[in-house]
């Protein structure tokens, strides 16, 4: 028996895993590998997309000295623009990424021997006064304590019928898809990033050739594009059915807005997001120190990766006291 599960392997777990005194750590995610919403995808011959989070731009001054001392993560130098007719400049602020990806900064406090990938956890039983945890191979795993990170509805599933003084609410996080696209190398793309403004479909293009990674081929002009999430909530399940028809309504959008022909397109690929972002539920993260059960996720106070890393600092602390 483990002394703690952690479910998810994202910037909470990441984050768990560098502040918790326990080292008897068992990770479990439903996913290839550790990053969660922080991930990054790797195409060859064509280089990387950051096609989860994009880029962190710390306001905690706690968490923003905690980030420098992180070895694997750097600014995104360049200038950022806004599209609305016209194109301005925006003024400048710290953008930090990671050096050959945005998953590193995860990557670098999980230990990957402590994790059971392709794991999803279906569901856990409290058993006098340890947890067991059943995955959808129906494997079982015990542990003395367990942390959830999970997004809010995939949270709310599994402590439905734990009778925890937690409060369920309605999952509030939002859908978004991202598009990863490489072009013939383009004279166009001189900014590192272009929010486009009233526009239904795309809200954000990242020009990922800027962020001068090491993998990324430089013939090449990589771009990752995200949309609204009107048009995320509004497609979600036409993108199941039909995965093409949504990145072609995407890629149709955008080579009208850079007025671009599409045979400089070589590669495209989309992701959907269905719990992308969440407004802040100013909630606050749980401990039940009887139990041992904990929960927290950025969604507690809004959708970005520096609530992910207040909230389960703010966790570890609560255990590492109880
Ligand atoms: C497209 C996009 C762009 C973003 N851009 C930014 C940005 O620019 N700046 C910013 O600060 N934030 C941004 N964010 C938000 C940021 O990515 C998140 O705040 C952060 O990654 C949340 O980390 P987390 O560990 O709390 O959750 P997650 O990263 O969601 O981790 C939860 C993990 O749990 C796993 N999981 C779920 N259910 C199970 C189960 N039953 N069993 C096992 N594993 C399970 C999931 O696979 C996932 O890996 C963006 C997010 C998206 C989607």
């Amino acid at each position: 028996m483990n002394n703690i599960a952690i479910l998810g392997a994202g910037f909470s777990t990441s984050t768990l895993c560098y502040y918790l005194n326990e080292k008897d750590i068992k990770v479990f995610e439903k996913a290839r590998g550790p990053g969660g919403r922080s991930s990054t995808r790797k195409v060859d011959d064509i280089g990387v997309f950051d096609h989860g989070l994009q880029y962190i731009s710390p306001k905690d001054k706690n968490f923003s000295e905690f980030l420098k001392l992180n070895k694997s993560v750097k600014q995104w130098d360049g200038d950022f623009v806004e599209i609305d007719g016209k194109v301005s400049v925006l003024p400048p602020s710290e953008k930090l990424i990671g050096i050959t990806g945005n998953n590193d900064f995860v990557k670098s406090n999980i230990n990957l021997d402590q994790c059971h990938f392709k794991t999803r956890i279906e569901r856990i039983e409290y058993q006098n006064d340890h947890w067991k945890l059943i995955d959808d191979s129906s494997n079982e795993y015990l542990a003395k304590k367990i942390i959830l990170t999970l997004p809010q509805e995939q949270t709310n599933i599994l402590i439905k019928d734990l009778d925890l003084k937690f409060e369920i609410k309605e999952n509030f996080m939002k859908p978004c898809f991202t598009v990863m696209l490489a072009l013939k190398e383009s004279p166009i793309f001189k900014h590192s990033g272009y929010v486009i403004k009233n526009n239904k479909i795309i809200s954000w293009c990242a020009n990922e050739s800027s962020k001068l990674r090491d993998l990324n081929n430089k013939d090449l002009t990589l771009l990752t594009l995200q949309t609204t999430e009107e048009y995320g909530f509004a497609n979600f399940k036409r993108y199941r059915e039909n995965k093409e028809y949504i990145l072609n309504e995407i890629l149709s959008e955008f080579l009208d807005i850079f007025k671009i022909d599409e045979s400089e397109v070589i590669h495209k690929n989309v992701h959907g997001w269905l719990y992308a972002f969440s407004e802040n539920q100013s909630s606050e993260v749980f401990w039940d120190d009887k139990k041992y059960i904990g929960i927290t996720g950025d969604w507690f106070t809004g959708g970005r990766a520096e609530n992910a890393w207040i909230n389960a600092k703010l966790l570890s602390e609560k255990i590492d006291r109880s």
